[in-house]
């Protein structure tokens, strides 16, 4: 059977058209030859599974130690909300329940990788050997139980597409943990994204995609990523990727990009906003409903990193830099938004402003920080900005893990980078084991290792503590709420 190729039209002309000579070129007719290839792909994709709700994870876990006593306690009369909520958050030094559920794993697979030059602010510390991925593959079954907990896993490096198919292929990490349920992510600077990468990847229910484009400036972006024609590579990679879900008919994975904030392309924000805007998906076939509502909405969205790293000062903005980005450029970004929207017609109800659109984009907007944004530019400037959003405990660490490439085991990716000591080794137990006996530690943190907490962890913080004030309000409530009168017997 001849293979049904897509029509594109699903997104804006010049981009259709793109994608459209793409598929028509040699590459691509090459892997269409086998018909039955993509035919045998179609029939065995595996839709990528659902992103766990890490603030449910986190709170539930912790009810099943502090539930029974912080209900005591209202019962006793005690009405001190943040009390309470203090109280229902507090881990115990001993767990001798069920270890708690994990939302995320992070692996820092290898840190190999195929840029050579190195991107201009890689800040990667080396590390002590390299477990073999069959390892990986034990962790992931390790971590992956029956009806319960299926944590989102996070792959990174180093480059992990040099890992191929063992986390890519049939056999793959990504597959094993789709098959079970467990959604997962590459990071990844997208140089390797081939047709054949790209079709396999999206055969094996990845969730989502990470990939690194800090500018639309090809020179630049090749400057940032050390070397001629790596802009080319990376939206050759983007492409294939687009066009592997087409031809497999299938949404996944999501693709989202990190863009490092340097003094080289921060103002070039909103060219980035219009090139992505420009590619994506304008609508996805049989979806009805508003916008949001559609699958691809926040595909090609951005997470924007501002740079870290001691040698990076050359390429730091300074913090009236970023006060102009976040006040001037921001807007502007927001004017190429409101643009987009007029030019697809998108009717008043329908219309989302930049701020909700991009509201996972932004570093500043996502979290709360104590202060005024002079203050964070200032932080942000010396990249200690999460200082200024950290709670007095951190929640969110035991319903997480993350591990280096020699098998060390860490809290949390802020920890991969600052590099505490490990509270754990794949050699001396479990991932799960390991957080239940180190629980005593976890109490010196947040500390001088926290000052790069990421700002998904940050926010799952945030959401917590306010979901644990909800939820001892919620206690009280129905504490206070006078016992229900019985319905008279009917007569
Ligand atoms: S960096 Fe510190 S506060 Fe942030 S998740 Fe890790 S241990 Fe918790």
């Amino acid at each position: 059977m001849p293979v049904d190729l897509p029509d594109f039209s699903a997104f804006l002309p010049e981009h259709a058209a793109r994608l459209s000579d793409l598929i028509r070129g040699p590459e691509w007719q090459a892997a269409l030859a086998d018909e039955s290839n993509i035919a045998r792909l179609r029939e065995s994709v595996i839709a990528a599974p659902d992103m766990p709700d890490p603030a449910g994870v986190l709170v539930g876990a912790l009810k099943q130690v502090n539930e029974a006593d912080v209900r005591a306690r209202i019962a006793g009369g005690d009405r001190d909300v943040d009390a309470l909520a203090w109280r229902l958050g507090e881990w115990p030094d001993e767990w001798t329940n069920e270890p708690p559920v994990l939302s995320f794993v992070g692996v820092y697979l290898t840190l190999d990788c195929n840029a050579r030059p190195k991107c201009v602010y890689c800040n990667q510390l080396p590390v002590d050997g390299c477990l073999p991925m069959e390892e990986w593959g034990r962790l992931v079954s390790e971590l992956i139980q029956g009806d319960g907990q299926k944590p989102y896993f996070s792959y990174t490096g180093g480059e992990p597409l040099t890992c191929g198919d063992a986390l890519y292929g049939p056999e793959g990490l990504i597959r094993q943990a789709a098959t079970a349920g467990a959604p997962s992510n590459i990071n990844t600077n997208a140089f390797d994204l081939t047709l054949e990468v790209a079709l396999k990847i999206v055969h094996a229910g990845a969730a989502r995609l990470h990939v690194s484009l800090d500018t639309p400036d090809p020179e630049v972006m090749d400057e940032l990523a050390g070397g001629t024609g790596r802009f080319d590579l990376i939206t050759r990679g983007l492409y294939n990727l687009q066009v592997a879900r087409e031809l497999l008919g299938v949404n996944h994975p999501v693709v989202h990009i990190n863009c490092v904030l340097t003094t080289r392309s921060i103002f070039e924000y909103p060219k980035l906003v219009g090139f992505l805007l420009d590619r994506k998906r304008v609508a996805t076939p049989g979806v009805e409903g508003p916008p949001r509502a559609d699958p691809h909405f926040r595909d090609l969205g951005i997470h924007l990193i501002p740079v870290g790293g001691p040698q990076n000062a050359d390429i730091r903005p300074t913090a009236d830099d970023y006060e102009r980005f976040f006040t001037r450029t921001w807007e502007a970004a927001s004017d190429v938004w409101e643009t987009y929207q007029d030019a697809r017609g998108t009717e008043d109800e329908a219309r989302v402003d930049y701020d909700n659109y991009a509201f996972f984009a932004n570093p500043y907007k996502r979290v709360e920080y104590r202060g005024e944004l002079r203050d964070y530019c200032e932080a942000v400037a010396e990249s200690t900005q999460s200082t200024l959003a950290l709670g007095k405990r951190c929640l969110v660490a035991p319903t997480q893990a993350f591990f280096l490439p020699d098998g060390c085991q860490h809290w949390c990716g802020g920890h991969g980078v600052s590099r505490p000591e490990p509270m754990g080794h794949r050699s001396t137990g479990s991932a799960q084991g390991s957080i239940a006996s180190s629980l005593s530690s976890l109490r010196q943190y947040p500390n001088e290792f926290c000052t790069g907490c990421p700002v998904a962890t940050l926010f799952i913080n945030q959401g917590a503590e306010n979901a644990l004030n909800e939820t001892v309000k919620g206690w009280i409530e129905e504490a206070d709420s006078p016992p229900a009168t019985p319905e008279p017997p009917p007569t």
